[in-house]
């Protein structure tokens, strides 16, 4: 029987099959998030799946936050964000993940949280490029991640 847990298969499959991987750490890895609106946004799940994180053991739990910092600090070095937004809903998903939104100077929404654009314009095929992004300015994106977090001297695995 396969897990059906789409972090769960992803954790599984080597990284140089994942859409979007930006980097493999030793608890987590990282993929560029969909909604490039703001620039650099990236999900980062942990390599074992659990309801809740704090289901996670000790070490699983650790890696998976200190991932995120590796995340935060390569995001605001590469695009210089007014501000990040970290968050851990797990609504639709349930397997540990965060989110973490860059929240760019001029962005007339800067005090509502980064899903009330989202929920508003996804709907919207007119709107989706916005938001997305193209194919080119992402993996431009992911390229500059990578030498980022290499630069940094992320651990990875
Ligand atoms: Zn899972």
């Amino acid at each position: 029987m396969s897990n059906p847990c789409p972090f769960c298969q992803q954790a599984a499959a080597p990284a140089d099959s994942l859409r979007d991987h930006v980097w493999s750490f030793p608890h987590a890895v990282s993929v560029l998030g969909r909604w490039q609106f703001y620039h650099g946004y990236c999900v980062l799940f942990s390599r074992s799946h659990a309801r809740e994180p704090d289901e996670l053991s000790k070490a699983e739990r650790d890696g998976l936050t200190e991932s995120m910092w590796w995340m935060a600090r390569a995001i605001r070095e590469a695009f210089a964000p007014r501000k990040l937004n970290y968050e851990l809903l797990g609504n639709q998903v349930e397997h540990p993940h965060w989110h973490v939104f860059p929240r760019l100077a001029g962005d007339p929404e800067h005090l509502k949280p980064a899903w009330v654009r989202i929920d508003r314009e996804e709907g919207h095929p007119g709107l989706l490029p916005g938001l997305e992004g193209n194919q080119a300015s992402r993996s431009a994106t992911i390229a500059t991640l990578k030498a980022t977090l290499a630069r940094l001297g992320a651990p990875s695995a």
